[in-house]
């Protein structure tokens, strides 16, 4: 450890007792994450294991926080080992322990030192002189400006933080806008969801401790791992969409055996993510699973668009899998579905890098 406490992962994981096997599970997992061949492992646990701390303002604009909901819901690792074990979170105004003036002094601290990584999360507003938003006297579009101008690279969780997300939705009477708008020269990356899924983060992190850059993004600023693939390729529905199996009203038979929600209004034919092969709360379930279509929720404008309203099918691909031919695919429960969709998940996470380039152009 150093003067300030800021040991490297491999003290803290000695200290926590946590094994070398659990370590390097995680390693593979997040190889797989970011579509990263197993020969990325060793690269990866021996960067996690001898980089020090970076040091992370997370800086909360307009918002509902539900993106710091999903931080503190992440369990690969837990939000104890990402928090403590892999950043050092310097700043972050709903849980970090000081406030008022030892809070601002800490978040001045690090952004004198320089070299940090911002998160972003929540819109800027920028009407008024931007006084719609202000923490300890200052404007939020004024800190994030000062944060970027130290900080190594900024991460935009959520919709809100890249696009301006639901306090823009028109009229925008606060003059909200996302993070590419009001900063520039600053490498940005753009975590978008409703909310984003921290194992996107964790992933991110691990990808920019490791190679010492930012995974590579499509033209959205996302990155590709997370972000190139079609939800309606990888979904666990899409045995049911093929064999024109559909839902047709909330409730109905079609609903309760875990069949297509395309006719509700699914936006899955046309939103990139990988909500299906990684869910969430630790993999238990996503929208889909739990019998709501997709919203898009990743896409600019989303929070625009008619959520029932069916969607243009456009270049339709195959799904990424099919059932077995001797299952009948009528008889397809959504528990198979499920197992189905996990093994999808597998393999996309190997295949992941060439399916991306596979995928057609029409995206949201
Ligand atoms: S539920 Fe949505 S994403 Fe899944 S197969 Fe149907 S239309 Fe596609």
């Amino acid at each position: 450890m150093d003067e300030n406490g800021q040991g490297n992962l491999r003290d803290l994981l000695t200290q926590r007792g946590i094994s070398r096997r659990d370590f390097m599970r995680f390693c593979a997992l997040m190889a797989g994450t970011l579509a990263l061949p197993a020969s990325a492992i060793p690269k990866i646990s021996y960067a996690l294991e001898t980089v020090k701390r970076p040091p992370l303002i997370w800086l909360e604009f307009q918002d509902c926080a539900g993106c710091t909901e999903s931080l503190l819901r992440a369990n690969r690792p837990t939000v104890a080992e990402l928090v403590l074990d892999i950043l050092s979170l310097n700043y972050h105004e709903t849980i970090m322990t000081p406030s008022g003036k030892r809070a601002e002094q800490s978040l001045k601290e690090t952004m004198e030192a320089g070299g940090y990584l911002t998160v972003v999360e929540g819109s800027i507003p920028t009407g008024e002189n931007s006084f719609y938003c202000c923490i300890a006297g200052r404007s939020a579009e004024e800190i994030l400006k000062e944060a970027a101008a130290h900080t190594a690279a900024i991460i935009a969780v959520g919709a809100c933080a890249f696009y301006g997300g639901w306090p823009a939705t028109s009229p925008n009477p606060t003059g909200a806008k996302g993070v590419k708008d009001v900063v520039s020269g600053v490498p940005i990356i753009n975590l978008s969801g409703c909310p984003y899924n921290v194992d996107n983060l964790t992933a991110t992190v691990v990808h920019y401790l490791t190679f010492g850059s930012l995974p590579a993004v499509d033209d959205l600023g996302r990155p590709l791992f997370a972000y190139g693939r079609r939800i309606h390729d990888n979904c666990e529905r899409r045995g049911h969409f093929d064999a024109n199996e559909f839902v047709r009203e909330w409730g109905d038979e079609g609903h309760r055996k875990g069949w297509c929600l395309y006719q509700m209004g699914c936006k899955g034919p046309v939103a990139f993510q990988n909500c299906p092969t990684l869910r969430w709360n630790g993999g238990l379930s996503w929208p889909v699973g739990a019998g709501h279509g997709c919203i898009a929720c990743a896409a600019p404008d989303f929070w625009e668009r008619e959520p029932y309203e069916t969607v243009p099918i456009v270049g339709p691909t195959p799904p990424t899998t099919y059932p077995p031919v001797e299952e009948e695919t009528k008889g397809l429960s959504p528990a198979a579905a499920g197992v189905i969709g996990g093994l999808a998940g597998l393999a996309v996470g190997v295949a992941g890098a060439v399916a991306a380039r596979e995928l057609g152009k029409e995206r949201s």
